[in-house]
């Protein structure tokens, strides 16, 4: 039942909690980076329920997930945002936006170093790969044609010192997608910003809770949510890896998918 639908203001009242949903981007919302525009209209109109609230996750940068949260408009209410695999997280209050740093310093120091290692690397040699730039805390390596992921390990494991370095003392770590790296700080996972996330929230404010994803790296971000009692949704390019945590899988690929499982879960 909405809040419209109930007459007593009391009970109204009472029926405020927001639910949350965390959705990761990149395999959930859209697919290679493209969007479906008109299913893309299908979701915002799904979460403009006044007490909906969506947090956008993603391994990528804070500002690339802050144009993405514009196309919602105001009709849906996006107060957060998990950035950098949960290194940053963007809180808005009103028209001002929050950025909270999430990653430990000497993380962050060896992230800075290895990312000064791969620009070497690109600049010295042409090499095919794409780094990221927008991102400081935390580095997305996409494969090019001419350097795969196999020839990327070989390069890595001969080659950087602060890498090997920042591994041995346990500061980083990566993980692996379909089409990139994600190396970040290693006590950093968008669990970190979905834990930062949720301490905003009042635990009378708290509804209903549900995390969005579709591999690896939102492993941990799902455990979380279950233990506070939440559902795990995913379309059905999950990865056989992330699937065993998923409670309902929608019909179709990435958007089609995750509208699918979220008209299902509500
Ligand atoms: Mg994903």
């Amino acid at each position: 039942m909405l809040c419209q639908d109930v007459k007593k203001k009391g009970e109204c009242k009472a029926m405020q909690a927001r639910d949350v949903f965390f959705i990761d981007y990149d395999g959930s919302l859209a697919d290679s980076g493209d969007i479906d525009v008109k299913l893309f209209a299908e979701l915002v109109e799904m979460m403009s329920q006044p007490n909906f609230d969506l947090v956008l996750c993603s391994g990528r940068p804070a500002p690339y997930l802050q144009g993405v949260r514009s196309f919602f408009g105001n009709k849906v209410k996006t107060p957060y945002i998990i950035a950098e695999n949960g290194s940053v997280v963007v809180v808005r209050k009103g028209h001002r936006f929050y950025f909270e740093m999430l990653v430990p310093w000497d993380e962050r120091q060896a992230i800075f170093k290895i990312k000064e290692d791969l620009r070497k690397i690109q600049q010295r040699n042409n090499y095919d790969f794409v780094v990221e730039y927008g991102k400081d805390y935390s580095i997305s390596v996409h494969w090019g044609r001419s350097f795969e992921k196999e020839a990327f390990w070989e390069y890595f494991n001969g080659n950087i010192e602060s890498w090997i370095g920042a591994q041995r003392l346990k500061k980083i770590r990566f993980v692996p997608t379909s089409d990139c790296i994600d190396i970040f700080g290693n006590s950093i996972s968008k669990a970190t910003g979905v834990k930062h996330v949720l301490q905003h929230y009042a635990p009378k404010d708290l509804g209903r809770i549900f995390y969005v994803g579709d591999s690896a790296n939102d492993i941990k971000a799902a455990q979380v949510v279950k233990t506070m009692g939440g559902k795990i949704l995913a379309p059905e390019n999950v990865s056989s890896d992330f699937q065993p945590f998923v409670d309902i899988v929608g019909k179709g690929r990435t958007l089609s998918g995750v509208i699918d499982a979220i008209k299902t879960a509500i």
